[in-house]
């Protein structure tokens, strides 16, 4: 509790609020220059938040929203863990404070916050939607709302409460989920089609994870034209990071390319996410307490 500061208020604070929600534990450095923070949770349990730096004077931080996940997607490390516990409101926002902290000097100012970390953002929806709030607010981090974007494997009724309650941007990542099991595709896109035409400022950002031989032929490329028409989106592709493990193997770049050309041929905005940091298991689908993973060969 910081000194000079009456006692009444010392005690208020100490009733009402708590002070220390994160320890860094360690930070570990990719080749690209991304960095891993492992914080230390009042338990114990441990966390990973991202650091992005990228040359266009761009800054990211993913933070978590959970320590392991329930979802259990199929190309994602993390998920392999199960869900351990939700991370708190102070949690969440103190990873994005620690960032500035540790990183504004190096990279300049931390410029965008993706909650795509570790665990399923809208599976804990309340204190996420808290969180976003708290990073866009000009008593808080005062990040704008167009840099705080949220991604979700496809947790409908959230999706339609987060849309309801919160400013900040919504990306859904919801290609071979356990999840569609419950909200199928067309469940999925139907809501989003229906809640953006009551929202025209706003757009989705589709996150498509790139399986070689599973999800990147032409005929996928049509597919998802399809699935994705008269949703005001841009669509995300990402490299499949590999880990120990996994049956899949990503697409190689120049595929990705021509899976992109097709997409923009059809008038859809693209952009392509090569992987970052994934010499030190930093990467998207990569996150997992230590000691739970191998790194990569
Ligand atoms: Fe959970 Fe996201 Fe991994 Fe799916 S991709 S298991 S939602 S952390």
């Amino acid at each position: 509790m910081p000194e000079g500061l009456n006692k009444d208020l010392r005690k208020m604070i100490s009733d009402h609020a708590d002070l220390k929600a994160l320890t860094v534990k360690d930070i570990i450095t990719a080749s690209d220059g991304t960095r891993k923070i492992l914080f230390s949770l009042e338990d114990a349990s441990v966390i990973e938040t991202v650091v992005i730096p990228s040359a266009r004077g761009r800054t990211t931080v993913c933070v978590s929203s959970q320590v392991g996940c329930a979802m259990n997607c199929q190309f994602c490390f993390t998920g392999r863990m199960g869900l351990r516990k939700h991370l708190s409101t102070a949690e969440i926002v103190e990873q994005a404070v620690f960032a500035r902290k540790l990183f504004s000097d190096e990279f300049g100012s931390i410029t965008n916050v993706v909650f795509m970390g570790m665990g399923e953002p809208l599976h804990n929806v309340d204190n996420v939607i808290k969180a976003s709030s708290i990073m866009v607010d000009e008593q808080g981090l005062q990040f704008s709302p167009r840099k705080v974007t949220v991604s979700t494997s496809g947790l409908v009724p959230e999706i339609k409460r987060f849309l309801n309650e919160s400013n900040c941007d919504l990306a859904v990542r919801n290609w071979i989920m356990p999840i569609n099991r419950r909200y199928n595709l067309s469940t999925l896109l139907g809501t989003l089609r229906e809640e953006l035409r009551l929202r025209p400022k706003s757009i989705v950002l589709f996150e498509y994870v790139m399986l070689a031989g599973v999800n990147d032929s032409t005929d996928d490329a049509k597919r998802l034209m399809e699935l994705v028409h008269g949703i005001p989106c841009k669509i995300n592709l990402i490299s499949f990071n590999p880990h120990s493990g996994s049956q899949f193997k990503p697409t190689p770049d120049e595929s990705i390319i021509e899976f992109r050309n097709m997409l923009i041929q059809s008038g859809l905005t693209v952009m392509v996410r090569l992987s970052r940091g994934d010499d030190q298991m930093a990467a998207c689908g990569q996150l997992g307490a230590p000691g739970d993973y191998q790194l990569p060969l």
